[in-house]
């Protein structure tokens, strides 16, 4: 199909091997159609979500960021920012200049978040946010000032104003007891507040799909939209206010947080989903929510691969039938490894290193089957993406009332930005699937720890402005 474009293999054997594990993944497999139809489901949970009467019910939530303007780029100042969520936490200083050419400078200290983080208690987990912040003001020597900080929170949190989050669910692999439903920029504040030495103003909470479109909106005024596809997967958008039905007032246009992880939570894409995705689901800290991200970000990539392997081996199709403990255990394939077995020149290399390592026992033909396999599962990511993302051109476009558009994407995250082929087959799809829309995908530099002091910096602005 359109959607997998092979590259012609000369070695008949590699051609065997392609064609018995296609016909295997069949499933798994989406063709150009298939995406249309995902983007047309996409569409309609969009209207879903943004309506006040469906909102309730909906699984994709369409949250309300209140930001409604992009940097312009007259905002200066310092500004600190903490990012929680991603592969990595960490904690920034950001330097705004006045003359808006110079982007911003950044500093920035990653600190570890061991599983007494991600899946201890509340309060431990804003004290030791408080903690490391604190530390960092130290190493910078910034304890003496008082300074603006926006606070990038990588999960789903329904905001009322642009300083409160109420955590509406855990999502990728934190599960930390009392936070839901409650507001985390309190918490936060409230940690804080115990650090006598420091003095920090929560003025912003950011999703990190919206200060990565703040990041690419302060170099590219047409950035509109927020991209991430790392260990989880959402996208931002610029949507008019007169649609959105949660927030009073019709003019101009404020991002949405789509929060598309959860795209198919209410059976919408059951027949797209296999048996792999259900079994992978079944283990996963949170069962029966974010399905789609379960099919795309790379916290479940790995997980799918060895999913397949061990089926393909417990019915003899691979290694001579025989599986390994490391096959039979949980999270021994990793994103890094599906990265490194899909590399075009040592990929086949590293594919037997891999499964050697894992205590198989791989021919060359094992080793050409597997190397398909990841490239089945992770060109499935890319495409479902893409077929969202389609969903949210086009809404832009019409929103817009254009029959030609050109804009900008900014994204972030490791799958995106590591994996050897996975930007280019997102493009493509995109470019297959809406050839009304000219897209521009910028790597959002610095990451979303800027867009976060960068939406705190905008807020700063507003704040003086309405002083005056
Ligand atoms: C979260 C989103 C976040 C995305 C990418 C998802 O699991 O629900 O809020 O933007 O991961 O980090
Ligand atoms: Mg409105």
């Amino acid at each position: 199909p359109a959607g997998m474009c092979q590259s012609q293999q000369p070695v008949v054997l590699k051609e065997k091997t392609f064609h018995f594990v296609d016909r295997y993944l069949y499933p798994l497999r989406l063709c150009d159609d298939a995406l249309r139809d995902v983007m047309a489901r996409f569409q309609a949970e969009m209207v879903k979500g943004l309506g006040r009467d469906t909102n309730p019910t909906a699984a994709v939530k369409m949250l309300p960021s209140f930001v409604r303007s992009l940097p312009d780029g007259s905002e200066k100042g310092d500004f600190l920012a903490v990012d929680l969520g991603g592969s990595q936490f960490r904690a920034h200083q950001v330097k705004v200049f006045a003359d808006g050419k110079q982007s911003s400078q950044l500093e920035s200290k990653v600190y570890p978040t061991p599983k007494e983080v991600t899946e201890g208690n509340g309060a431990e987990l804003f004290d030791y946010i408080a903690d490391c912040l604190s530390d960092f003001m130290e190493t910078k020597n910034l304890k003496h000032k008082k300074l603006p900080l926006g606070f990038t929170f990588s999960f789903p949190c329904k905001q009322t104003k642009l300083e409160e989050g109420v955590l509406l669910a855990w999502t990728k692999h934190f599960k930390v007891r009392g936070v839901q439903d409650t507001d985390v920029v309190s918490s936060l504040r409230r940690a804080l507040q115990k650090h006598k030495d420091i003095d920090v103003d929560v003025l912003a909470l950011v999703n990190d799909t919206v200060g990565t479109m703040m990041t690419c909106g302060y170099d590219d005024q047409r950035c509109e939209v927020g991209l991430i596809i790392g260990t989880g997967t959402n996208a931002c958008y610029m949507e008019e206010m007169r649609h959105i039905s949660l927030v009073e007032g019709d003019e101009g246009r404020m991002c949405i947080n789509t929060e598309w992880g959860a795209f198919g939570d209410d059976g919408a894409l059951d027949d797209l989903r296999t048996e792999f995705d259900r079994e992978l689901d079944l283990g996963s800290l949170n069962p029966g929510k974010q399905l789609f991200e379960k099919m795309i970000s790379s916290l479940y990539l790995g997980e799918l691969v060895r999913l397949i392997l061990l089926k393909m081996t417990k019915e003899g199709l691979l290694f001579n039938g025989k599986v390994s403990t490391s096959l039979l255990t949980k999270g021994k394939i990793e994103m890094k490894h599906v990265s490194a077995m899909e590399k075009d020149k040592e990929g086949l290399s590293n594919t037997k290193e891999i499964l050697t390592d894992l205590n198989l026992f791989p021919s060359e033909e094992d080793c050409v089957a597997v190397q398909h396999v990841c490239t089945i599962v992770s060109f499935r990511s890319a495409n479902l993406c893409a077929a969202a993302l389609a969903a949210i051109l086009t809404r832009l476009r019409e929103n817009k009332k254009l029959l030609r558009m050109r804009t900008t994407v900014g994204i972030d995250g490791g799958l995106y930005k590591t994996h050897p082929k996975y930007a280019g087959r997102l493009h493509k799809a995109v470019r297959r699937l809406v050839p009304t829309c000219d897209v521009r995908f910028v790597l959002s530099a610095g990451g979303s720890g800027r867009g976060a002091a960068l939406v705190t910096a905008v807020a700063h602005r507003l704040a003086a402005q309405r002083r005056r």
